[in-house]
């Protein structure tokens, strides 16, 4: 066993609940001004204030001993919205989009996502894994020890397995902790474009079959939006993906307000993405369903988008997530400091907030709350050391890398 006990940290950090943070709770963080963390190879055996944590470690060999000077300690950044397998970015679309074409128009014209499928199709499974790995790489470096990562850039059940395998060996290879979602209903492919309604059909019966039998994806997310899917369609698909065994996400309300947060809370799906357009309906819903909103500032803030009503949101109840969206087109952000620098500054987020935002209440998005999103005994040795005195130095320093060190599962980069 490797054992490693770092002192003199000014630690914060969310604690378990027994559900995701919400309301008043957004903002309860713990505080250790002079704390230590006792590492046991890929786990914390020890955390909280020094002396305890001295008397967990008394007789215990130790291998390695850092002092952190009273850094802010905080734990490692969950990624909860991420499709950052990909085969190579879309950099011209986005000067596109800068001259002024929408989104929308863009997809209908065969770029946008579709340019991405092409690409994925084409490349082999080695290419994808290895643009993908260097992608995480960046994550980690700005703090990001977890990150779910959606397919769909295959929308055919061999190019949406072969996604499914990549993410799953970037969970073995990386020191990240990665959860794989099925997005096969990320957009309708070129093939299906004129009988839509075939391509949904063909996701119930051979897609999400063949996805269950594989057995990698944990959670199936559905792109409910005009011209995409429908509230019917994405109902269908998702209650197929339910008897599957699979949890439940869906890309919602992101451009028009087509009911998709009322979707989510009727189905009390996991959570609920995107939100910039969700009613005061949608919002009443996805509080009384539990389901937590995951909010993707840096994609409104690449779309020149208003931001998501993160305020009323806490306000109303509904447990906030914040995560970078990272993808190829609407917004290629990788950095998770960026995210909660937006969330504070441009959301109005408080530092506490918006750090159970990317940490806890993020882990609980993804079904992982009881293996990271906070600093607790037992939990993966998970956490970032801050180049500042607390977590508003993620804002204080906007657009700069404000992390001394990252520990992930235990193992650390600079
Ligand atoms: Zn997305």
């Amino acid at each position: 066993m490797t054992t490693k006990l770092f002192r003199h940290a000014h630690i914060y950090t969310p604690k378990m609940g027994p559900g995701p943070a919400a309301g008043a709770a957004q903002a309860e963080v713990a505080e250790w001004r002079d704390g230590s963390i006792l590492v046991e190879d890929e786990r914390i055996a020890a955390v909280g204030a020094a002396q305890d944590v001295e008397n967990k470690a008394a007789g215990k060999a130790l291998d390695e001993e850092h002092d952190l000077e009273g850094a802010a300690v905080i734990p490692g950044f969950v990624d909860s919205h991420t499709h950052a397998c990909f085969a190579a970015t879309r950099e011209g679309e986005f000067s596109m989009r800068l001259a002024g074409k929408p989104y929308l128009e863009i997809l209908k014209a065969g770029g946008g996502i579709l340019s991405s499928v092409r690409d994925v199709r084409a490349a082999s499974e080695e290419d994808l894994f290895h643009f993908s790995r260097r992608l995480l790489k960046t994550t980690l470096h700005y703090g990001t020890t977890t990150v779910e990562i959606k397919s769909g850039y295959g929308l055919d059940t061999e190019t949406e397995l072969k996604m499914l395998r990549v993410i799953a060996r970037l969970g073995r290879e990386t020191p990240q902790t990665v959860t794989p979602t099925f997005m096969g209903a990320h957009a309708v492919p070129e093939e299906h474009k004129a009988n839509p309604a075939g391509y949904v059909t063909l996701l119930e019966n051979e897609m999400l079959p063949a996805v269950a039998k594989q057995g990698i994806a944990r959670f199936c997310d559905v792109f409910c939006e005009e011209g995409v899917f429908s509230v019917e369609q994405s109902r269908k698909i998702l209650q197929k993906a339910r008897t599957l065994g699979m949890g439940l996400k869906l890309h919602a309300d992101e451009v028009h307000d087509l009911g998709g947060a009322s979707l989510a809370g009727e189905l009390r799906a996991i959570s609920a993405e995107h939100l910039l357009a969700a009613s005061d309906e949608g919002i009443e819903k996805l509080a009384q369903g539990g389901v937590v909103a995951v909010l993707l500032p840096a994609t409104a803030y690449s779309l020149k988008k208003p931001f998501a009503r993160a305020q009323t949101m806490i306000e109303k109840g509904v447990p906030v997530a914040l995560a970078t969206d990272l993808n190829p087109g609407s917004c290629f952000c990788q950095s998770m400091p960026f995210v909660v620098s937006l969330a504070i500054m441009r959301m109005n987020l408080t530092p506490e907030e918006a750090l159970v935002g990317t940490t806890l209440n993020a882990a609980w998005a993804i079904g992982m709350e009881k293996e990271v999103g906070s600093l607790e005994p037992g939990k993966m040795a998970d956490f970032v050391v801050l180049d500042g005195e607390s977590p508003a130095v993620l804002a204080y320093a906007s657009g700069a890398r404000p992390v001394r060190l990252v520990c992930a599962k235990g193992m650390l980069s600079e």
